[in-house]
């Protein structure tokens, strides 16, 4: 989708340090990162959020978090890692393209903030 910050980071047109792709999925660092790995994996499909997937998108939106789970066995995240979805202005969600954040390498507080 034009003007799409994330569709444009698939499309290479604004760069991104790229961690995994498939044909459904692709996966970069963040730019912020909140933990010693924070990448986001998010469908190539444009989805606003997970509020917008429809069932159609299940086998998509099932394969961002399969693709985060492999790349916490490639980090070695043994310990353990979260992967969170934010869903709308509650939950501070800023770029309305899905994406699933894979955060590790640090204890992880439960409940989030
Ligand atoms: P949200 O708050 O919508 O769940 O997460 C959006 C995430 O995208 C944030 O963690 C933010 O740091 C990250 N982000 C925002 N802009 C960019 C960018 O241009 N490049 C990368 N790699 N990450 C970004
Ligand atoms: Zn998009």
């Amino acid at each position: 989708m034009l003007n799409c910050l994330f569709c444009r980071i698939i499309a290479g047109e604004i760069p991104a340090n790229k961690v995994y792709e498939d044909a459904d999925t692709f996966a970069f660092e963040d730019l912020h990162p909140q933990a010693p790995t924070h990448v986001l994996v998010v469908p190539k499909k444009h989805i606003a959020d997970l509020a917008e997937a429809a069932a159609t998108d299940a086998n998509v939106v099932g394969l961002c978090q399969l693709a985060a789970a492999e790349i916490a066995r490639q980090r070695g995240l043994s310990k353990g890692y979260r992967t969170v979805v934010n869903v709308g202005p509650d939950a501070g969600q800023t770029v309305f393209h899905l994406h699933v954040h894979l955060l590790g390498g640090r204890s992880l507080s439960w409940p989030p903030g």
